[in-house]
C-alpha cells in the first residue's frame, strides 16, 4: 500500500509541475503582457518551488526544465520576441537551473526528513502498544495462579483444626500474595492507561463505607510502624454519591498507603470535606491526606507523578513508581485534580479534588456493613446444583472446595463442550463459566447452552481474568448474566449467588479471626448490656464518619461501662468502624437514621 501510495503522489507532482509552469506561462500572456522579457525568471521561481516543496527532488527538476525549455523554445509564442538575445541569457537561465536544482535538493531533504519522522513514530506507537498488550496478557497469566494461592491460602486459614503457629504462617503468605496482587494491578493499570483503555464508569455508592473499609484496611500498616491514623471529616461531606468508585478507591488507597509507607513517626490524617459546585446535587469532594513524613523536594513535586519515578534515595522502598502516575490519571479521567504540597523532612499534604453527584434517596438498607465469613447455607432451601466450567485444576478445586464448604452440590466441566454435556444431563441451576478454554471457549459455550431448551433460564456468570471493557462487553453479549474478576474474594462469589439465586447464607457470629491480635475482642454480645438507644446512636455515629459526635458516644458507654467503653475507645482509635458495626449488627442493632 505503501508503494502505491507514493506512486500516486509522484505522477500527480509531475501534472501539477506542468500545470504550474503552464500558469506561470500563462500569466506571461496575461495579465503580465506589458513586463515583455524583464523579470521573466521571477515568474518561474515561485512554481518551482511549489512544485518542489509538494512534488519532491524529481518534481522540482522537472518544473526547472520545463521552464527552460518554454522560455528558450517557446517565448517567442507567449511575448512575441525570441528570450535569448544576448550571450548573457545564457548566464540567466543556467543560474536559474541552478537554483532551481537547490531548491528541490533541500525540499527532498526536507520531505524524507518528515517521513522518517513519521515512521519512527508510528513504529514507536506500535512497540508501546505491543508492550501494553504484552502486560496485560501477562499479568493475567499472573493473576490466574495468584488466584489460587490467595483462595487456598485463605481456605487453610480458616480451617478450625490448624495450629496458631501455622496460621501466622497462612496470613504471611496471604499478605504476600496480596501484594503481589496490588503490585500486578498496578502494572495491568498502567498498561491500560497506556493503551488508552480506560473509562469513566459511574455508579451510586456508599462513600462512608469506602472510607471505613480503606482506614480499616490501612490501619494496621499504621500500628505496625507506631503511627497514629487520623480520620478528619468536615460536616459537608456526602456519604453517598455517584461517582466512579474503583478509581476513587485506589487513588485514596494509593495515597495513604504512600503516606504510611514515607513516614516513620507522627500522624497520618485523612481529611475529607467538600464544596457545592455550579448546579445543584453537584459537589466537589475534596480529599487530602496529611503526613509528618520525609516530605518531597520542590524539584520532584512534578516527577512523581511520571511512572517509575521514586524519588527517595536514602532507601530502598517497596512499591513500583507507578501509584501515583495511576492514581492522577483515574482523578483526571473523572474530570478532577491530585496535587501535592510538601516541606522537605517535615511531610507532605496531598489534596484529590473530584466532582460528584450528591445522592440524597439512599436511605439505610443501602448501608452495607461486612456482615463476616460465611460459614454455610442456612437451612430449608433447595439442593442448588453448581456447574463450574473451567479448564485450570488450581482454579477449579479452589471454588469447588468453597462452594462444597457451603453446602452447595457442584460439579466440574473441563471445556466448554464438555459443560454443555454437563448441563444437557445434570441441570444446574448456576454455571461459573470459564471464558478462555481450550476446544471451546466460555462464549460459545455460552451461546449454545442458551440455544438449547432450558437454557435460558440457567443463571451463567463469567469468570474472567481479563479486566478490559471488551471482554466484559462479550461475555455480556454472549448471554451471560453477569462476571466475576479473578482473582476474587470468597465474599464476591457469595455474593453473586446471592444476587442471582436468591441464596441464603449463614455467616460467622464472632469476628475474633485476624492476623492481629484483636483489640479486646468484640463479639455479637458485647453491646447487649447497653441499651438500645444508645447502641442504635453508637451506630449512626459510626456510620457518619462524625469523630467528635463518635467520641461523645464512646464517653457515654463508658459512664455506663467503664471496661467496654475502654476496648470501644480502642477500636475507634484505630478507625476499626466496621468491626464495631459488625458487632452491634451481630445484637440486632442496624444504624436507623435517615441517610444525609
Ligand atoms: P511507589 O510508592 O510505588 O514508589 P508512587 O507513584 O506511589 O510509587 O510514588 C512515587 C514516589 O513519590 C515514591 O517513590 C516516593 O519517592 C514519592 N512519594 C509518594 N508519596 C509520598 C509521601 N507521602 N511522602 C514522601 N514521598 C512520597
Amino acid at each position: 500500500m505503501g508503494t502505491s501510495g507514493n506512486t500516486r503522489v509522484k505522477w500527480q507532482s509531475f501534472v501539477a509541475a506542468f500545470l504550474l509552469i503552464f500558469a506561470a506561462a500563462a500569466l506571461r500572456i496575461w495579465p503580465l503582457k506589458s513586463l515583455g522579457s524583464t523579470l521573466t525568471w521571477l515568474t518561474f521561481y515561485p512554481t518551482v518551488m511549489v512544485a518542489a516543496i509538494y512534488g519532491g527532488l524529481a518534481a522540482g527538476l522537472f518544473a526547472t526544465g520545463l521552464a527552460c525549455l518554454t522560455v528558450i523554445f517557446s517565448w517567442s509564442l507567449i511575448v512575441s520576441e525570441p528570450f535569448i538575445r544576448i550571450p548573457a541569457d545564457w548566464l540567466g537561465v543556467a543560474v536559474f537551473v541552478f537554483t532551481g536544482t537547490m531548491i528541490s535538493g533541500v525540499s527532498e531533504a526536507m520531505r524524507r526528513a518528515n517521513m522518517r519522522a513519521k515512521r519512527a513514530q508510528e513504529q514507536a506507537e506500535a512497540a508501546n502498544l505491543a508492550k501494553s498488550v504484552f502486560l496485560a496478557n501477562m499479568s493475567h497469566e499472573l493473576r490466574t495462579p495468584l488466584n489460587a494461592i490467595l483462595g487456598f491460602a485463605g481456605i487453610l486459614r480458616n480451617d478450625a483444626g490448624i495450629s496458631g503457629e501455622q496460621r501466622k504462617t497462612l496470613a504471611i503468605i496471604h499478605r504476600s500474595g496480596e501484594h503481589l496482587l496490588s503490585l500486578i494491578n498496578d502494572v495491568l493499570d498502567m498498561a491500560k492507561v497506556e493503551a488508552g483503555r480506560i473509562s469513566v464508569e459511574n455508579a451510586p455508592f456508599d462513600l462512608g463505607e469506602m472510607v471505613r473499609d480503606i482506614t480499616g484496611l490501612m490501619h494496621g500498616r499504621a500500628e505496625e510502624k507506631n503511627l497514629q491514623l487520623v480520620l478528619d471529616q468536615s460536616s459537608d461531606f456526602p456519604l453517598f454519591v455517584q461517582a466512579d468508585d474503583t478509581k476513587l478507591r485506589q487513588a485514596l488507597i494509593n495515597l495513604v498507603g504512600n503516606a504510611i509507607k514515607y513516614t516513620e513517626r507522627g500522624t497520618v490524617t485523612l481529611r475529607l470535606g467538600s464544596r457545592p459546585m455550579d448546579r445543584p446535587g453537584r459537589l466537589l469532594l475534596i480529599v487530602e491526606v496529611e503526613d509528618t513524613g520525609i516530605g518531597i523536594a520542590a524539584g520532584d513535586r512534578e516527577r512523581i507523578f511520571d511512572p517509575f519515578v521514586q524519588v527517595d534515595r536514602r532507601t530502598v522502598r517497596k512499591g513500583t513508581g507507578l501509584g501515583l502516575a495511576i492514581s492522577r490519571k483515574n482523578v483526571e479521567t473523572m474530570g478532577g485534580r491530585i496535587s501535592v504540597d510538601s516541606t522537605l523532612g517535615k511531610g507532605s499534604i496531598f489534596r484529590v479534588e473530584v466532582p460528584v453527584d450528591r445522592i440524597d434517596d439512599l436511605k439505610k438498607d443501602a448501608i452495607r456493613i461486612d456482615p463476616g465469613r460465611i460459614v454455610g447455607l442456612a437451612p430449608g432451601q433447595p439442593g442448588y446444583r453448581l456447574l463450574i466450567v473451567e479448564d485450570q485444576e488450581e482454579n477449579w478445586l479452589l471454588l469447588k472446595r468453597m462452594l462444597e464448604d457451603a453446602g452447595f452440590q457442584v460439579r466440574v466441566a473441563g471445556d466448554g463442550a464438555e459443560g454443555i454435556e454437563v448441563f444437557r444431563t445434570w441441570r444446574p441451576h448456576f454455571i461459573w463459566m470459564d471464558v478462555r478454554m481450550p476446544v471451546m471457549d466460555g462464549l460459545e459455550a455460552t451461546r449454545r447452552i442458551r440455544a438449547i431448551e432450558g437454557g435460558r433460564d440457567v443463571k451463567i456468570v463469567a469468570l474472567t481474568a481479563s479486566v478490559f471493557k471488551e471482554e466484559r462487553d462479550n461475555v455480556l453479549a454472549a448471554g451471560m448474566d453477569d462476571f466475576i474478576r479473578k482473582p476474587y474474594r470468597p465474599e464476591e462469589i457469595f455474593d453473586c449467588l446471592t444476587r442471582h439465586l436468591g441464596v441464603r447464607l449463614l455467616h460467622e457470629e464472632s469476628t475474633a479471626a485476624g492476623d492481629t491480635e484483636p483489640a479486646g475482642a468484640l463479639g455479637p454480645d458485647t453491646f447487649t448490656g447497653l441499651p438500645e438507644g444508645l447502641r442504635g446512636e453508637l451506630a449512626d455515629a459510626l456510620v457518619s464518619l462524625d469523630a467528635p459526635r463518635i467520641a461523645g458516644t464512646v464517653i457515654r458507654v463508658s459512664e455506663r461501662n467503664p471496661a467496654l467503653g475502654a476496648v470501644l475507645a480502642r477500636h475507634v482509635e484505630q478507625l476499626n468502624y466496621t468491626e464495631i458495626l459488625r458487632s452491634l449488627r451481630t445484637g440486632g442493632i442496624t444504624p436507623y437514621e435517615e441517610s444525609r
